[in-house]
Order: structure tokens, then C-alpha cells, then sequence
């Protein structure tokens, strides 16, 4: 890997990050505090929430087996991907590289960013090689972005790959894990003492059913973390959002259980639709969605939305043509799906 000062921007590398009233009073417990301009009244919203987070970056320590150091908290995840780029990509000059299909928002922010963004196809089991991935690399790309599970496809990404990928590349390497729970395969969060290049992202927006929150998680060395803390807005993460954030740790696992019922749900939704003559394959998923390739993507689509069930239609992405994402939901949201499909069957003249 280069060093990370030869991968970070040098503006960024020199600033000097804004410091808040309550990054600078680090004393003794104090019990007056008129420093920060806050309303006395209507506790305890008045105060400004812990910029670093330190309550609940110790709790998720514990339960990710990371130190609190190698983690950041953001608004969402796409604030950690909007960052990487801010951090790391020279507009204009640097590029990233990632698979596609995959998550749409890495090239929103490469797009935000005026950074040039390398797309290499995956095969026909939706994999990629290290070989291909290093080849549309050169000495401006800062960043290769892997998801896996892998949106909108479902699957696992090889491991063998990643890590070739981790060996052989001089940037950052980060693999989103936003579906990680749903998955049997281990997150690379486990890996960060031998790759210094890796980050890796998570999210409460999916298996942690609080996407109203906005928190997502980038774990990497202390290093890389210090640099998305300085350039990250003071307060990014609210009061609320913190503590419901606890709270949902505190319930692991009741979250626990849901991934369990929805991954056997899952199954039961998939082996439904397999039934119907207007399904034609389900992509094998190691997420809470599947994608579904049948006869005609969009008509279906607009069936569905006429009888006020919203799927993802995936039919322009590629290697996805005629294909919807379906998320799993409640078995009766899923039964609904099923029965419509049944009812379009019958008026397709199918059944
Ligand atoms: C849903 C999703 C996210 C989550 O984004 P948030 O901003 O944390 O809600 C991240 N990556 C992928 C691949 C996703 O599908």
C-alpha cells in the first residue's frame, strides 16, 4: 500500500480541522458548562451531543470486535462513501474503481465529486476477478469500492478475490457490508489488523431495522478514521440518533431473531414465486432481497404498482435486464406480492 499521506489529498492532509467548545474542554467532570452558547432550558436537548460518540462507538466495540478508534459514525453510510471521496479523490485527476452492477450511490458521490469512476462488468454469476479490478487500475485510483453482499445482485463476492484485491492494491479498499448480518460469510471488519488498505462499511438502515436514524459505520485502522473525523461536520450524528442507536445494541438480540425469521421467510417467498409461470429464476441472495428475473420487468412493475406494491425495477442496470429486486418484508407484505403475481399470471393467460 502507498502511504496514506501519498493517498490523501494534501489540503486535506494539512487542515487544520474546526475545533468544537466540546472538543477542547476535555478536564475534570464539570458541572457548569457556558461555553458552547447552549440554551439552559429544555434538557437534555438543549446540549450539543459528543462529536466523536464516544458512548456508543465503546458499545459497538464490544459487539464488532474493533477498537472504539477504528470506528466512524456517519449519516448514513453514504456520508462515510461521500467522505472517502473528499478525503482521498483529487477531482479532476484521481479515480475509483468499482463492479457493476452495484450500490448506485459510489458513483453519485464520484459524480458530486468530479472524480472519474471505472466500472468493470461482472460475469454471468455475478463475481469479479482481482486481475480485471487491478487492470482498470493506475497510480490515480485512490479507491476500489466491493459490496457484499453485492446490491442489487444478492450475492456473496468471492473471498479469494477481495482478498487478492486487498494484497495487490495500493489504494483503499472498501468493502460495503451493508447486508453483512444476513450473510453466512464473515465480515472483513475481522481483517483489519492484517489489511492497513481496508475499510470497511455497515449500516443500521437494514438487519438493524432503524433506517429513520441515519447511522452508518466505516471500521478501518486508527489512522484512516482520524482522517474522516476532521473533515466530517462537528455534530454529525444527533442526540436521538445516538441513543436510539444504544438502545438498539442494548436489543441484539431480538435483531438477531429477525434476520433469523427473515432469512427463513426468505426462502419460503422465494420457493412461492418460484411456483408462478411468470417467474423465470431467483438469483441466489445472501441479503434480505432477492432479484428476480422474469418475462417482461417492467409490464410486471406497473401490475404490481397498480395494485400498490412497490418492488426495485432493475431492468436498465446491468446484466439485470427483466429483473426486480424485491425486498423480503412481513410474510403477509409477501403473500401479497405472490397473490397478485398469481392474478397477473392468470391475466397474462399464463395459468
Ligand atoms: C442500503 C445500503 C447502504 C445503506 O446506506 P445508509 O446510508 O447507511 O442507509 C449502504 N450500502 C449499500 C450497498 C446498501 O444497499
Amino acid at each position: 500500500m502507498k502511504t496514506l499521506q501519498e493517498l490523501t489529498r494534501p489540503n486535506i492532509w494539512a487542515l487544520k480541522p474546526y475545533s468544537s467548545a466540546r472538543d477542547e474542554y476535555k478536564g475534570v467532570a464539570a458541572s457548569v458548562f457556558l461555553d458552547a452558547n447552549e440554551s439552559p432550558y429544555n434538557s437534555p436537548h438543549n446540549r450539543y451531543p459528543d462529536p466523536l460518540q464516544w458512548d456508543l462507538k465503546k458499545k459497538l466495540s464490544k459487539l464488532k470486535q474493533v477498537k472504539p478508534e477504528q470506528i466512524f459514525l456517519g449519516n448514513g453510510s453514504d456520508e462515510a462513501i461521500d467522505l472517502l471521496f473528499r478525503a482521498f479523490c483529487e477531482p479532476a485527476k484521481d479515480n475509483v474503481v468499482a463492479i457493476d452492477p452495484t450500490y448506485g450511490m459510489y458513483q453519485v458521490c464520484a459524480d458530486v465529486n468530479n472524480v472519474e469512476y471505472r466500472k468493470v462488468l461482472l460475469d454471468e454469476n455475478f463475481q469479479f476477478t482481482a486481475e480485471q479490478l487491478l487492470l482498470a487500475a493506475d497510480e490515480h485510483t485512490k479507491l476500489i469500492f466491493l459490496c457484499s453482499p453485492n446490491n442489487p445482485t444478492g450475492n456473496d463476492l468471492a473471498s479469494d478475490e477481495i482478498v487478492k484485491v486487498l494484497e495487490s492494491f495500493q489504494g483503499l479498499v472498501v468493502v460495503d457490508e451493508a447486508y453483512i448480518d444476513f450473510s453466512d460469510v464473515a465480515s472483513y471488519a475481522g481483517k483489519l489488523s492484517v489489511y492497513p488498505n481496508l475499510v470497511v462499511l455497515q449500516t443500521f438502515s437494514k438487519a438493524w431495522a432503524s433506517a429513520a436514524i441515519r447511522l452508518g459505520m466505516a471500521f478501518a485502522s486508527e489512522e484512516i478514521i482520524k482522517i474522516l473525523n476532521k473533515i466530517k461536520y462537528p455534530y454529525n450524528i444527533n442526540m436521538l440518533t445516538q441513543k436510539h442507536a444504544i438502545d438498539m445494541l442494548h436489543r441484539h438480540h431480538e435483531i438477531e431473531k429477525w434476520v433469523k425469521t427473515l432469512k427463513e421467510e426468505k426462502l419460503r417467498f422465494e420457493q412461492e414465486l418460484l411456483q408462478l409461470p411468470c417467474v423465470e429464476h431467483i438469483y441466489p441472495s445472501a441479503a434480505n432481497f432477492f432479484l428476480a428475473r422474469v418475462a417482461d420487468a417492467v409490464k410486471m412493475y406497473n401490475y404490481l404498482v397498480s395494485e400498490g406494491i412497490i418492488v426495485r425495477n432493475r431492468h436498465t442496470i446491468s446484466l439485470c435486464s427483466n429483473s426486480l429486486r424485491i425486498t423480503v418484508g412481513m410474510r403477509s407484505e409477501n403473500n401479497s406480492v405472490v397473490k397478485a403475481l398469481q392474478q397477473y399470471s392468470e391475466t397474462e393467460g399464463l395459468l
